[in-house]
């Protein structure tokens, strides 16, 4: 249903890359989000009508989920640790986005709170552990989506996307295309390699650790896949970097970047495009592709951070 996002040129560090625009997926359900969560949106779920997710109250996959359930017709819920208070006060971005389709977010901490009967040993619960032992045995028309769509259904989504690379290096007559973008969990970033891979495409996919260090990374690939030589190749940035925290190298690349016209999000497009400058030197004149992995909503409540940092211009 969600498909053929285009490709662009795009001019960067004195060179062309393209780019994958796969936050023009769709105008309600784009990025990579969509593509790891494409799977639920296509299959039938006969008698569901709930989809129960969880994860923090600004992240992308919560806005994802809502609109997943929001298209297919279903409830949603989606519980979070907490809700910190100035997104309560003034909800902008991801939050304010999911609530506007209707989702409801579960604050944890205050059902917890409320509910003498699990008060005891309250801080172990967590919410993935909350979920499947208080709420879906009672919840029997729910859809569960454990955390940011780390599982092996997001293999579906994400070889469409595969798919769709591999049709337009094939249009295009082009060989041996570097495929490149920031990894979180990296699901996204270790089922396109493995796709490649496995069709004999000399297509390869390199990323870069976002959240955690590369040691989480690698851990993260060998849970969806054990065989390493099918994992996309880990660049470095040349300093570690806290992930959600603000930093002005970060700030003046997303301001390089956005100078072109195209929207780019804040917490990954910064250190990939960092990673990326570092290494296209090493790539000659390799055709390069950038995945625009959407993501532009929490803009809405990491740029006003950002502004009063380090101010409008710099
Ligand atoms: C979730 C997300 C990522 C990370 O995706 P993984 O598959 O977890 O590596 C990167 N960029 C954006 C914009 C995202 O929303």
């Amino acid at each position: 249903m969600l498909a053929n996002s285009p490709v662009e040129s795009f001019s960067f560090a004195g060179r062309e890359i393209f780019l994958k625009r796969d936050d023009l997926l769709h105008p309600a359900f784009s990025g990579n989000k969509a593509r790891k969560f494409a799977y639920f949106l296509d299959q039938e779920f006969a008698g569901v009508t709930k989809l129960i997710g969880h994860g923090s109250a600004q992240a992308n996959s919560l806005y994802s989920l809502s609109a997943l359930a929001k298209l297919k017709g279903w409830q949603c819920d989606f519980y979070v640790d907490h809700i910190a208070s100035q997104v309560l006060t003034l909800p902008t971005g991801n939050y304010a986005a999911a609530i506007a389709n209707g989702t409801n977010v579960i604050d944890l901490s205050n059902l917890l709170a409320a509910n003498t009967s699990v008060q005891a040993g309250k801080s172990d619960w967590h919410c993935q552990r909350y979920i499947e032992q208080r709420v879906l045995p009672a919840e029997t028309n729910a859809l569960f989506i454990p955390e940011g769509g780390r599982c092996q259904y997001a293999e579906y989504g994400v070889s469409q996307l595969a798919a769709e690379i591999e049709t337009w290096t094939m249009q295009q007559g082009m060989t041996d295309l570097k495929v490149f973008l920031p990894a979180g969990t990296g699901t996204t970033a270790l089922f396109l390699n493995q796709y490649f891979m496995r069709k004999q495409s000399d297509i390869r996919v390199f990323t870069c650790a976002v959240v955690g260090g590369d040691t989480y990374l690698r851990q993260q690939f060998d849970l969806l896949n054990p065989n390493s030589a099918e994992h996309p190749q880990i660049l470095n940035a040349d300093k570690k970097y806290h992930f959600g925290k603000l930093y002005p190298e970060f700030y003046a690349m997303w301001q390089r970047i956005c100078a072109s016209g195209v929207q780019f999000e804040l917490l990954y497009d910064p250190l990939g495009f960092m990673v990326l400058e570092k290494f296209l030197p090493q790539w000659g004149a390799s055709p390069v592709m950038y995945i625009h992995q959407g993501g532009l909503l929490g803009n809405e409540t990491m740029l006003p951070r950002y502004l009063r940092k380090f101010g409008r211009t710099r």
